[in-house]
């Protein structure tokens, strides 16, 4: 069992100023795990005031002083790399290679990019009579999900610590260990008091808290749009600036001269992956009307193919990461059912023999856009196959959506796919694959208003200052 019950403020762990506890339950067994505190506005007053003390010092810190703390903490993390995929995969239920592989790679991914950046970054330059001075924004309030604990803290706390900001995480309810243990290394690694402050606890108190505070500079969020929409209108009166990173839908273009059963495998694969709990997730795939029986007959297989069960255990996909999570996922297959979705692959209920934990099947429909389930974000392992006609067809299907987060092209003739990689209205696409740590990460529409990862994500925490005359004429 866990106990984190303390916060931690001006670099010391401390007592919730008025105490109350929640309980963590372990989305594979529906057993508690372990405990935290739920804060308050007082905690936040407190972490605030610590954060703004820090940054009078912080702020004015050189590059270098940052480098060296940032070295300093990736030595830490990798002391405690698997200590923190331990904690991932106890919280939202990801299977340990998983947990242990890509989530915390992801981690150390945005620290390492955080250090190369400012490596390299120019924070003064000179045009004509005026220097342009990059300076950090302030007091930062960083808000962040449950889905890839260590992905959304990591990319927000690095690039905010390089910048010379002071900040107040505030993670997730569902999933707190992973944070409480980066906390821990932070604080090994000699972070000074009061540049990073963490406070447990509820969105609707912590988050608000946040959001609405005078002495806050800026709200960094990753979460989901009703969440998004409602910090933004917090967050106007004091006119904060507020990073969006919300939901998507992301279409997956599979063009005509493209493998068809290799993608088509690949895209249902990665839709179960993390099981679909992925903001950028591949969750409408799109394929040649003519190809479909071929597209069925692969995606079948390949749903089919992945194994769900105990975390700890070796299989593909684990539980989803809560009761009421698995509960909104079964609404959308009975929806998708509902409205005469074909189902080809899972469907309603748990899978054989997983009766205990929050396990849902890999699921795949072939709808139509129109459809509930391929306009909303399911976040659950459920695929929905749309049929085009032509690419321009694909391309208005894809486009057909609120949101514009993620996109996929793959085809073989790469100049075809990377023009329809430019005409799709969406943050980040694929072309047949890839990764890149510093690729830009944010959505279009209703997917966001910010960009995280690499340059534009250490950009999002620095103000820009003129100073006309610097240079007299
Ligand atoms: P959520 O919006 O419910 O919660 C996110 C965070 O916001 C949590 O820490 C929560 O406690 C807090 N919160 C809740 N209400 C709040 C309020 N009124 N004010 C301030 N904070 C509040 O989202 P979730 O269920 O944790 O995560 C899933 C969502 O996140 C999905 O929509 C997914 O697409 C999105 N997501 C987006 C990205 C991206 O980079 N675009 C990445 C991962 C996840």
């Amino acid at each position: 069992m866990r106990n984190y019950t303390q916060f931690y403020i001006d670099g010391q762990w401390v007592d919730p100023i008025a105490p109350r506890t929640a309980q963590v339950v372990n989305p594979a067994t529906e057993e508690v795990s372990g405990t935290i505190s739920l804060g308050t506005a007082a905690d936040v007053d407190k972490a605030v005031a610590a954060a703004r003390r820090a940054f009078a010092t912080f702020g004015e810190t050189s590059a270098k002083e940052r480098l060296d703390l940032l070295e300093a903490i990736l030595a830490e993390y990798l002391k405690r790399e698997t200590e923190l995929g331990e904690a991932v995969s106890e919280e939202m239920g990801a299977p340990m290679s998983l947990a242990c592989g890509f989530h915390t790679l992801l981690g150390k991914g945005h620290l390492s990019t955080a250090i190369e950046v400012l490596k390299d970054f120019k924070f003064e330059e000179q045009r004509g009579p005026t220097l342009i001075r990059k300076e950090p924004i302030g007091v930062c309030g960083l808000i962040t999900p449950w889905n890839w604990p260590m992905n959304q803290t990591c990319v927000k706390i690095f690039p905010a610590l390089a910048a010379g900001c002071t900040m107040i995480l505030k993670p997730p309810q569902l999933a707190p260990y992973s944070a409480q243990i980066l906390a821990e290394i932070l604080h090994d690694a000699g972070v000074p008091a009061g540049v990073f402050n963490m406070v447990q606890g509820k969105g609707s108190e912590i988050g608000t808290a946040l959001s609405t505070h005078e002495d806050v500079d800026m709200i960094s969020f990753t979460g989901s749009e009703p969440v998004g929409v409602q910090i933004q209108k917090d967050a106007a009166d004091t006119v904060k600036r507020v990073g969006l990173e919300l939901g998507g839908k992301s279409a997956w273009i599979v063009l005509d001269d493209a493998s068809l059963a290799a993608n088509v495998a690949a895209a249902t694969g990665g839709m179960m992956g993390n099981s679909g709990q992925t903001c950028s997730a591949g969750s409408r795939l799109l394929v040649p009307s003519a190809r479909m029986d071929d597209a069925i007959a692969a995606a079948t297989e390949a749903a089919n193919g992945v194994t769900v069960g105990d975390p700890k255990g070796n299989f593909a996909m684990g539980p989803v990461v809560s009761k009421s999570q698995y509960e909104i996922i079964q609404g959308y297959i009975e929806k998708g059912i509902e409205e005469g979705a074909q189902l080809i692959a899972g469907g309603p209920g748990k899978p054989e023999g997983l009766d205990k934990g929050y396990y849902v099947k890999p699921t795949v429909f072939v709808g139509t856009n129109d459809m509930v389930i391929a306009r909303e974000e399911i976040f659950g392992p459920v695929l929905v196959i749309i049929g085009y006609d032509d690419v321009d067809h694909a391309v208005e299907i894809a486009n057909d959506s609120n949101f514009g987060l993620g996109g996929y092209v793959s085809g073989e003739d790469l100049d075809a796919a990377r023009a329809v990689s430019r005409r799709m209205r969406t943050g980040a696409i694929w072309v047949n694959g890839g990764f890149d740590f510093h690729a830009p990460f944010g959505g279009y529409k209703r997917s966001g208003n910010g960009r995280e990862w690499g340059e534009h994500g250490f950009a999002e925490y620095l103000e820009v200052k003129a100073v006309i005359g610097w240079n007299p004429a």
